[in-house]
C-alpha cells in the first residue's frame, strides 16, 4: 500500500525550547518551506495515495509562526483534497487566538495543543527560547480560556519528572472540557525502574478513571493514541510486521524528503544521508526502502521487532545520524514503550465491549 500521511515541518523555528523537542529548532539559520514547494509536495502525496485513508499533519517548529503561510497551505490542501482529506496541526497554543480557531475550523484542521500539564508540570520543560523566566502555562491558558474546547486537542508529553502527576494533569484537561486528550512517555528519557512502576500505577488510574466516565454517561474524551494501540495490537496478533511498511512521507523545512522524522532531531545539513527525494523530484523510493531494510536489519538481528507497539526504526535512523550507539537507546526505548503499550492495552481489554467506547475507537473515522 502506498502512503497515506504527509507529515510537513513548515519551519526549524520556534518561539519555545521545550527540553524534550524531537525536531531541531532554533539551530542555525532559520530555514522555511515555500509556498511553491509546500504546493508541488501535497499535490504530489495526493497523487500516491492509494487507499482511501489519506491526512496531512503540519508541524514545525511552531506552524503559526508563519500565519499567513500556514492560512495559504491549509486553504491549498483542502481545496486539492476535498472533504476527504484530514488535515490536522500540533501548536504550541502561544499565538492562539480567537480568529485563528475560527480559521481553522473553516477549513477543518483538528488543532491539537501541546500542554504538558497544569503550571508546574507544563514549565518544567516547556519553556520560552528567549525567556525562560516567562510562564508558557499562564501564557497559553490565557489565550485558549474563553475558546471553545470541543473541537480542540491537547497533548501532553510525559518524563520521569512529571509521571506522578500524570492522571491529575489529564482531569485538569477533561475538565476544561477538551474532547480530545492525548499524551505520550518521552521515549528517549532514561527511566528509572521506580519510575516506570509509577507510570504503570498512573496508567491504571487512568483505566479506572475513563471506566468511571463511562459508567456513569458522562461525557467521554478521545484519547487519539489508542487508534493506533489497537490497531497495531490487533496487527500484530495477526502476525504482522506492520512497521516495516511506513506509510509516512515526511517533509522536512528544507524541501527534502525524509524516510523517518526522527533524523530531525539534527539541525538543517546534518542528517543528509536520510533524504529521499525532495519536493521538486518526488520522493526516491528505492532509496526509501533502502534505509528501512537496514533498520529492520539491525532491530531483528538483536531480537527485537516482535510485538511492536510503536515503531523501532526511528531510534535507529536518529542514532545512526548522531553517531551515537543505537543499542542502549534501543533498549531504552524498548523498556518505555513496553510499559507504556501495556498500560493502555490492559485500558482497551477492560473497557472495549463498553458501546461507547466501542462508538469512539472502532466505528468512528480516526483523526
Ligand atoms: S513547541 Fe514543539 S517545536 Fe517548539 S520547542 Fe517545543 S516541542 Fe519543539
Amino acid at each position: 500500500m502506498g502512503p497515506d500521511h504527509l507529515a510537513v515541518y513548515l519551519s526549524n523555528s520556534c518561539n519555545l525550547a521545550c527540553s524534550y523537542c524531537y525536531v531541531s529548532v532554533n539551530q542555525g539559520p532559520p530555514v522555511h518551506l515555500s509556498l511553491a514547494a509546500l504546493k508541488r509536495s501535497v499535490d504530489y502525496f495526493l497523487e500516491k495515495v492509494e487507499g482511501p485513508s489519506k491526512k496531512i499533519t503540519f508541524l514545525g517548529g511552531e506552524p503559526f509562526l508563519n500565519w499567513p503561510l500556514f492560512q495559504d497551505i491549509a486553504r491549498y490542501a483542502r481545496a486539492r483534497g476535498g472533504p476527504g482529506l484530514v488535515l490536522q496541526t500540533f501548536t504550541n497554543g502561544t499565538l492562539m487566538s480567537p480568529e485563528r480557531l475560527v480559521f481553522l475550523d473553516s477549513q477543518e484542521v483538528h488543532t491539537t495543543i501541546s500542554l504538558d500539564g497544569r503550571k508546574a508540570a507544563n514549565d518544567k520543560h516547556r519553556v520560552y527560547f528567549k525567556n525562560k523566566e516567562r510562564s508558557v502555562f499562564d501564557d497559553v491558558m490565557g489565550r485558549i480560556k474563553g475558546l471553545p474546547k470541543d473541537n480542540l486537542g491537547v497533548s501532553l508529553v510525559f518524563t520521569h519528572d512529571t509521571i506522578d502527576e500524570f492522571l491529575s494533569n489529564v482531569d485538569y484537561f477533561y475538565k476544561m472540557g477538551f474532547w480530545r486528550i492525548t499524551f505520550n512517555p518521552e521515549l528517549y528519557d532514561v527511566w528509572p525502574e521506580r519510575k516506570l512502576s509509577v507510570m504503570r500505577a498512573q496508567l491504571k488510574g487512568l483505566t479506572r478513571y475513563y471506566k468511571l466516565i463511562l459508567e456513569k454517561n458522562l461525557r467521554p474524551f478521545q484519547i487519539q493514541i489508542l487508534y493506533s494501540i489497537m490497531e497495531n495490537a490487533g496487527k500484530n496478533k495477526a502476525g504482522l510486521k506492520w512497521w516495516h511498511d511506513c506509510h509516512n512521507v515526511v517533509l522536512g523545512p528544507e524541501g527534502q524528503f525524509y524516510a523517518c522524522d526522527k533524523p530531525l532531531a539534527l539541525p538543517i545539513g546534518k542528517a543528509e544521508a536520510q533524504h529521499v527525494g525532495n519536493a521538486d523530484t518526488g520522493m526516491d523510493w528505492a532509496k526509501r526502502e533502502g534505509h528501512y531494510a537496514e533498520a529492520i536489519d539491525f532491530i531483528e538481528q538483536r531480537g527485537w521487532g516482535k510485538d511492536e507497539t510503536f515503531c523501532p526504526m526511528g531510534v535507529y535512523f536518529y542514532a545512526k545520524e548522531a553517531g551515537k550507539d543505537p543499542e542502549p537507546m534501543m533498549a531504552n526505548f524498548h523498556k518505555v514503550a513496553e510499559v507504556f503499550a501495556d498500560g493502555l492495552l490492559e485500558l482497551v481489554a477492560e473497557l472495549e465491549s463498553h458501546p461507547v467506547f466501542q462508538d469512539i475507537y472502532v466505528n468512528a473515522r480516526v483523526v
